[in-house]
């Protein structure tokens, strides 16, 4: 009771605002507002599953330029509010829960960050949504599994292919007995090439997986 009376007090002199719109946030509301739940983009998953060449994918939201999804994710990434990407995780697990492959799967694997990037930032936004996932899907997680060991060259000069070689030589599996013949949940923040997604289920499938399905946050339009 006091300790709900101190946070209230705090919020007068700190007020916590929304991750989407910047609007003073109100009791009950946890990182993002009311208004902004009811205006985000979702993709129906069902519909939104696409195909990358190593299994099928699906995304939570459409990002969309200057957005409220947009600053959903430049908060998570670079506000220090990681917290952002475990809350997605746990709403969007309770969506997938209920759909094939994605329910199926037997392990999540949040792709990883350079090391380097890592320390800069403090923490992998990525793990975040999925220890959400994991959470309201009820399926372990698998840290570490994935080690990416070079910062990956800028994609925008590259043809497709030359992108898909420069990415896939960027992962390196760690821990392949925790994959080995099981149907892996690969877990990003962004879908933009997805160029990410098919190197790290590349890799995956070579050191063993049975099989990869993919979730990310947003999808770019
Ligand atoms: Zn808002």
């Amino acid at each position: 009771m006091i300790n709900r009376y101190l946070k209230d007090l705090a919020s007068l002199f700190f007020p916590k605002t929304c991750a989407g719109c910047d609007a003073p946030l109100v009791h009950g509301e946890k990182l993002i507002c009311t208004s902004c739940w009811y205006h985000l983009p979702f993709t129906l998953s069902h519909d939104n599953a696409g195909n990358l060449s190593t299994g099928q994918s699906a995304s939570f939201l459409y990002l969309l330029g200057s957005s409220r999804v947009q600053r959903i994710i430049h908060q998570l990434k670079y506000h220090n509010r990681p917290e952002i990407g475990t809350l997605l995780g746990e709403k969007y697990g309770t969506v997938l829960h209920e759909i094939t492959p994605f329910n199926e799967a037997d392990v999540i694997v949040p792709v990883p960050l350079h090391p380097g990037k890592l320390r800069k930032r403090g923490y992998n936004q990525s793990a975040f949504f999925a220890q959400g996932l994991s959470h309201s899907m009820r399926k372990p997680i698998v840290s570490e599994c994935l080690i990416r060991h070079r910062v990956t060259e800028s994609q925008t000069t590259k043809n497709r292919y030359e992108r898909y070689q420069n990415m896939e030589s960027a992962f390196r599996l760690n821990d392949a007995e925790a994959v080995a013949g099981k149907h892996v949940l690969l877990v990003d923040d962004v879908l933009t090439t997805g160029a990410t997604l098919e190197a790290c289920s590349t890799v995956l499938l070579a050191g063993g997986a049975m099989k990869v399905s993919a979730i990310t946050i947003a999808k770019a339009l």
